[in-house]
C-alpha cells in the first residue's frame, strides 16, 4: 500500500493507492487506432505544464500514426477567461504541435467544445437515471454547506452523505412537480476494481469508501468534468488518455461511469508532475510559465519543447538538441518515470542558442528567421526597410553567440540597422587626423574585399593605424567605432566592419569623416 496525499477541493486527504507491478501490458494493442486528446479548460492561458501534456499526447499520436485532438472543457462557465480558448490553440500552433481535430480545425467527432455538446451529456445522464446508476439530488446549498462545516469541525473530510439516493420515486416526482431545483449525482458503487495505468502500474482506489456521490449534471444543466470527459472520450473514440497525475485519483470514478454505461474505457497513462528545479510547484503566478511569454520573448518553440522533455520522462536518455522529429522518433511512453520531472528554466537560453544556431544553419529555416527578424525590426524601428541579404549576413555572423533573436533589437545592436548621426566636430576633436584615418580604412576595406575576414581586417587595421603620427592606436579605434556606430563602447572595430559589410562601412566612414 502506498499512501498518497491528494488535494480534494480544499482539503488534503490521504488515500490508499495500491500500485503493483508496472506496465505489463502493451501500450498500443495491435489493430487499435490511436486517438489521444489534450483537454484543457479555457480558464487561463496555456502554461508549461499544459504544453508538456499536449506535447506528450502529440508525440504519442505521431509515433503511432494516430490523431491528436484538442478538446476544450468549457463547462465551468464561471471560470472562463476571454481569449483563453483561442490562445491555447494559437500556442499549440506556435509550438509546432497543431491538433489534427479541434475547435478551429473541425473534424469528424466535433464539436470540440463541451459547451456545444450539452445534449449528449443530458442523454447520457438520462440513461444513467433510467438504469438507477444516477439519481436526482434536491439537497439545498445550505444543507451541503452545513454537512461540510460539520465534517470539518469533526476533523473529517467533507463528503456528501448520499441522502437523496434513498428518495422514493413518489418523493422525487413530488419535488419535481413543485419545481424544486436539483442536480444529478452518480451513484458510486462500492468495490471499484483495480486498473492498470500505463505509467503507474496497477492502481486501486475504492472511491466510494472515501467520497460521496459526485454531481454529474449541475443545476444549470451543464455537466461536471467527470461525466463530460467520460462521454467525450467515448464518443470521440479516444484510445488513450494521457493526462496529468493529479487526475489519477479520479480515474476509478470515471471507470465506474464507463461500467454503468457498459462502455469500453480507454487506456490510461498519468504523467508525473512538472516542477521547478528545486521541487516546488510551477506557479501560474510567475508570469514566465505562460507559453505566450516565451513566444513573445523570442524563444524558439523547438528549444522549449527540447527543454521540457529533457527532464527525465519518456525518453531512453536525457539529451540536448532534439528537434520535434527526433522527439517523435525517440518517444517511448514506457520510459515515463513516476518521479516528478524537474524543469530547469535557467538552461533555456542555452537550449535556445543551440536551436537558433541550427535554424540559422538550415537554408529554409534561415529564410524564415530573416522574415521574422525583418518584421521585428520594422516594429522596433518604425518604417525601417532593410535588405534581406544584410539581415541574413548578421544572423550568420552571430550564429552560436546569439541566445535569442530579440537580442538583436537591443540598443547595443542598433548600429546594425540604422545609420548613426554623429556631430563631425565631436569626431574631429578625437583626432586631428580624422579624415586621413577614414581614407586609410576605406582603402583597407577596398583592398580586403576579396578576403573579408575578421583576422585579415584586424591585421590590416593594426599594421596601417599603428603608423599614424599624431593619433594613438586606441584613439583611432575610438574614432572609428564612433563613426561606424555612434557608440563609444561595443564590439571591436573589425567586428563592426564585418557586420556592416564593406559597402555600408565605407558609406558611414565617408559620411562621418568627410574622407
Ligand atoms: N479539463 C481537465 C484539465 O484541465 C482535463 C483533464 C483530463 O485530461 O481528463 O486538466
Amino acid at each position: 500500500m502506498r499512501p498518497v496525499l491528494v488535494r480534494v477541493k480544499d482539503v488534503l486527504r490521504v488515500v490508499e493507492l495500491v500500485t503493483l507491478p508496472k506496465r505489463c501490458c502493451s501500450s498500443v494493442p495491435s489493430g487499435k487506432e490511436v486517438r489521444v486528446r489534450f483537454a484543457p479548460s479555457p480558464t487561463g492561458f496555456l502554461h508549461l505544464g499544459g504544453l508538456r501534456t499536449a506535447l506528450y499526447n502529440y508525440l504519442f499520436a505521431k509515433k503511432h500514426g494516430g490523431s491528436f485532438i484538442l478538446r476544450l472543457e468549457d463547462t465551468d462557465r464561471s471560470r472562463l477567461v476571454a481569449g483563453a480558448a483561442e490562445g491555447i490553440e494559437n500556442m499549440l500552433e506556435w509550438a509546432g504541435i497543431p491538433p489534427d481535430e479541434s475547435p478551429r480545425q473541425g473534424g469528424p467527432y466535433g464539436p470540440y467544445e463541451q459547451s456545444k455538446r450539452l445534449d449528449l451529456y443530458q442523454v447520457t445522464a438520462d440513461k444513467l437515471l433510467e438504469s438507477g446508476a444516477a439519481y436526482r439530488c434536491f439537497c439545498t446549498p445550505q444543507r451541503l454547506e452545513l454537512l461540510k462545516r460539520e465534517a470539518l469541525r469533526n476533523r473529517q473530510t467533507p463528503r456528501y452523505d448520499n441522502r437523496c439516493r434513498h428518495l422514493t420515486a413518489k418523493q422525487v416526482s413530488e419535488k419535481l412537480s413543485k419545481g424544486s431545483p436539483y442536480v444529478i449525482r452518480f451513484h458510486l458503487q462500492e468495490g471499484a476494481q483495480p486498473f492498470q495505468d500505463l505509467v503507474y502500474g496497477w492502481t486501486h482506489h475504492d472511491v466510494a469508501s472515501v467520497e460521496g456521490d459526485p454531481v454529474i449534471i449541475k443545476g444549470d444543466g451543464f455537466p461536471t468534468y467527470h461525466l463530460a470527459n467520460v462521454v467525450d472520450d467515448h464518443h470521440m473514440g479516444v484510445s488513450h488518455v494521457l493526462r496529468g497525475a493529479e487526475w489519477l485519483i479520479s480515474t476509478s470514478k470515471h471507470l465506474l461511469i464507463y461500467q454503468a454505461l457498459d462502455w469500453q474505457p480507454p487506456l490510461y497513462a498519468h504523467l508525473p508532475l512538472l516542477l521547478n528545479k528545486d521541487g516546488t510547484k510551477l506557479s501560474k503566478r510567475q508570469g514566465d510559465i505562460f507559453i505566450e511569454h516565451y513566444a513573445q520573448s523570442g524563444c524558439l518553440a523547438d528549444a522549449l519543447l527540447d527543454l521540457i522533455t529533457n527532464c527525465g520522462s519518456g525518453f531512453p536518455e536525457n539529451q540536448m538538441g532534439r528537434t520535434l522529429d527526433t522527439l517523435v522518433n525517440q518517444y517511448d511512453l514506457g520510459k515515463t518515470s513516476t518521479h516528478s520531472a524537474l524543469l530547469d528554466l535557467e538552461k533555456l537560453p542555452e537550449f535556445n542558442r543551440l536551436h537558433l544556431a541550427r535554424s540559422i544553419d538550415g537554408p529554409e529555416t534561415r529564410a524564415k528567421l530573416v522574415v521574422q527578424l525583418q518584421a521585428m525590426l520594422q516594429d522596433t524601428y518604425k518604417g525601417l526597410e532593410l535588405d534581406e541579404g544584410h539581415i541574413e549576413r548578421i544572423l550568420l555572423l552571430r550564429k552560436g553567440h546569439l541566445c535569442r533573436m530579440t537580442d538583436l533589437l537591443s540598443p547595443e545592436y542598433s548600429y546594425l540597422w540604422i545609420r548613426p548621426s554623429i556631430s563631425k566636430q565631436e569626431l574631429q576633436s578625437l583626432s586631428r587626423e580624422a579624415a586621413e584615418i577614414g581614407a586609410l580604412v576605406v582603402r583597407v576595406l577596398k583592398e580586403t574585399c576579396n578576403d573579408f575576414t575578421l583576422e585579415n581586417l584586424n591585421n590590416e587595421l593594426r599594421s596601417h593605424l599603428q603608423q599614424l603620427k599624431a593619433t594613438k592606436y586606441s584613439s583611432a579605434m575610438k574614432l572609428l567605432r564612433k563613426s561606424l556606430s555612434g557608440q563609444e563602447h561595443g564590439p571591436s572595430v573589425a567586428e563592426m566592419l564585418m557586420s556592416l559589410g564593406p559597402q555600408e562601412s565605407i558609406i558611414r566612414l565617408q559620411n562621418a569623416l568627410s574622407c
